[in-house]
């Protein structure tokens, strides 16, 4: 039966933007941001714009992906039924589950399905989604890549601390760990006690050298140690979080909620940062934050602070947004920062603010 929300058609396409600022960690350089766009038709016209990306690999394998099947799986479905649509797509390539391109393809779609939603409901995302809170604390990663001199990171977490923001994260994982301590040493004591310094080493490290530095760093009131290990080595982040009295944050690199669930379950995660694309879209984005809840644990998620400050607004257990300013180039507005917290937009949709023109012109397949 045909409802007005039927989708009825459906395509992709990918833009590549380039990075605002260069960006570095422990192993690789985010080159562009290969962001990949859904558009849904529906029967009513109110249709959804929906968005995925990758940090500069992979990109044409998602848009394939959704133009090889998953795109024809969601037609015919009623885009006021997330879970159903969500379903449709996953079931289409259970062969290729749980993956990486899989999930980032059904983020796409996923993301346009909620955009529809929340127009046809006439309500914002943060609300429709929860409506928890209108903001959420914000910290900055920007001033803090491992290519970056101790004067630099010292400088930008200055001006980050001087522009109201309550954190800043420093990327870490150099050869020489000492050469690690030494950059957030310059940090704290530049910034002083009370400013919250989080470090990352994307999964560059070994269970082991995880723990040694995680005592190294002990005297530093480290607000969050991210992505120490692998994220498949859930047993290694168990050890850790019981080694050491900084919280371990992981999510980022993690494509399903049952990876959440061992984490959780095992104890190893201290803070959850499920990532939107990465998890394969709102609907199961939320299942995640609900589930941590239910952990006595809290969400900072991932990137992508455009469409995670609508979700972290609408969770009880929000502790962060992530600013990385990516899409200014395809985008009217910016996100509403003031007292160190980002605002959310009270606009129906996913709150983004696209320029349609901008877009066309950086589109490459
Ligand atoms: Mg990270």
């Amino acid at each position: 039966m045909t409802h007005g929300s039927t989708i009825v058609s459906a395509e992709a396409w990918l833009v590549d933007l380039p990075v605002e600022t260069k960006r570095t960690d422990a192993v690789q350089a985010f080159v562009k941001q290969e962001t990949i766009f859904v558009s849904l038709q529906t029967a009513d016209r109110v249709g959804g714009l929906g968005y995925t990306y990758t940090i500069g690999t992979g990109g044409r394998a998602v848009l394939e992906m959704l133009r090889g099947g998953l795109l024809d799986a969601v037609v015919g479905q009623d885009a006021e039924r997330p879970e159903a649509v969500w379903y449709a797509a996953f079931n289409s390539t259970r062969a290729t589950t749980v993956g990486p391109i899989t999930s980032l393809a059904l983020a796409a779609i996923d993301t346009a399905v909620w955009d529809g939603r929340s127009r046809r409901a006439s309500l914002p995302l943060w609300k429709l989604a929860g409506g928890s809170s209108p903001s959420v604390p914000i910290y900055d990663t920007e001033g803090g890549w491992l290519h970056l001199s101790p004067d630099e990171l010292v400088a930008q977490a200055r001006s980050s601390r001087d522009r109201g923001l309550p954190g800043v994260k420093i990327k870490v994982g150099l050869p020489n760990p000492h050469d690690d301590l030494a950059r957030l040493r310059a940090v704290r004591e530049a910034v002083g006690p009370g400013f919250h310094l989080m470090i990352d080493a994307n999964q560059s490290l070994t269970g082991a050298e995880a723990i040694r530095r995680a005592r190294l760093f002990d005297d530093l009131d480290i607000f969050w140690f991210e992505e120490p290990l692998p994220a498949e080595d859930v047993a290694g982040h168990e050890r850790l979080t019981k080694a050491t009295s900084i919280p371990v944050a992981v999510g980022e690199s993690m494509y399903s909620v049952g990876h959440f669930r061992d984490f959780l379950q095992r104890g190893a995660a201290s803070i959850v940062q499920v990532d939107v694309a990465r998890i394969g879209g709102i609907t199961p984005w939320l299942k995640v934050a609900h589930l941590a809840e239910s952990f006595n644990v809290k969400v900072a998620p991932h990137f992508l602070m455009e469409l995670h400050l609508s979700l972290a607004c609408a969770i009880p257990n929000a502790l962060y947004l992530e600013h990385i300013p990516q899409l200014r180039a395809i985008t009217s507005t910016e996100i509403s920062i003031r007292d160190g917290r980002a605002w959310a937009p009270d606009s129906p949709g996913l709150g983004i603010d696209w320029d349609l023109d901008a877009l066309d012109d950086v589109r490459v397949a």
